[in-house]
């Protein structure tokens, strides 16, 4: 950048450290996903500056195939049954009914309530949780960390789509495993540090819960010497679940540029003081 001056709009994504520093002229400083904590976190950030992140249906969408996918996957034991064909068994497994199998979303917000949604409206047995009430239709909802216990004993299969914050992370720990019924299903679409990785692989040694579905690590790309990769019950992907899609987030992005640099309202601007 020639000229640091005339930079008014930032769009980041895994930026420097200490990059927003140099521009004294921002209005606007933009995530080019929907999660903001690696903005949150540069402590050199001009602090007046506002913040605004990515709401697209695409995004939505996308997270929705994923975690569709990866619940029906594990509650139709696709698993077991690739396991038994290596053996060549044709045997038949049972599967509970759907309307009892309890999926809880942890995080119900713009991309969990979509979620949420979609699974409720397939005949799952759907709960959201979030912090602060919300309207819920079609879906049991919880809220508040005295409900957390209540949301997660009827939870098979778990579903982490909260934001990082200080109070989120390290929440995928013992304790929240041992709150969820024997035999539970993790899938973590939220951050890696939502996750305490040798908590996981406890319960999942022990039995307590029967596998992950993995998409967001601590450390991205996962160390190839990471035991992830080869836990018989841990499936990674490589943070695919759901991505911005420049045709349509660049609308958004283009009308917070107008409106930073005219001095009207953003659209999507984020909390700062609640970290999301
Ligand atoms: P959002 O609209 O801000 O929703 C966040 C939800 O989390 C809200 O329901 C909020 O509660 C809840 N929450 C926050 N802190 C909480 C706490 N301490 N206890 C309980 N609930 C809490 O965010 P979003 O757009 O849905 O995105 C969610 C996250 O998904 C992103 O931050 C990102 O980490 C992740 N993501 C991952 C991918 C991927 O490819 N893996 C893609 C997109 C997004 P309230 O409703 O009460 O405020």
């Amino acid at each position: 950048v020639d000229d640091p001056d005339a930079v008014e709009f930032a769009l980041c994504w895994d930026q420097p450290m200490g990059v927003l520093e140099r521009f004294p002229n921002l209005k606007c400083i933009s995530s080019l996903g929907a999660g903001v904590e690696h903005l949150l976190s540069d402590h050199t950030r001009p602090e007046e500056v506002p913040l605004v992140r990515v709401v697209d249906e695409h995004l939505k969408q996308g997270m929705a195939e994923y975690v569709m996918h990866g619940v029906l996957e594990h509650f139709r034991r696709f698993d077991d049954y690739r396991s038994q064909a290596k053996l060549s068994q044709w045997k038949y497994l049972k599967i509970p009914h759907i309307e009892v199998s309890g999926i809880g979303i942890m995080g119900f917000g713009e991309i969990g309530r979509f979620v949420a949604y979609r699974l409720a409206d397939f005949g799952f047995n759907v709960s959201g949780w979030s912090r602060g009430p919300k309207p819920a239709d079609q879906v049991r909802h919880f809220f508040g960390s005295d409900k957390f216990n209540d949301f997660l004993n009827c939870t098979d299969i778990l579903v982490c789509l909260l934001p990082l914050t200080p109070e989120t992370e390290n929440i995928l720990d013992t304790r929240t495993f041992n709150q969820m019924p024997k035999g539970a299903f993790l899938i973590n679409v939220g951050r890696g540090a939502h996750l305490v990785e040798d908590d996981l692989v406890k319960a999942l040694d022990s039995g307590h819960l029967s596998g992950a579905l993995l998409d967001v690590f601590r450390e991205e790309p996962l160390p190839e010497d990471h035991p992830f990769w080869s836990h018989e019950k841990i499936t990674v992907t490589p943070h695919i679940a759901s991505v911005t899609n420049a045709a349509t987030a660049s609308i958004q992005i283009i009308e917070n540029y107008r409106r930073a640099t005219d001095g009207r309202p953003l659209i999507h601007q984020v909390d700062v003081g609640r970290g999301y």
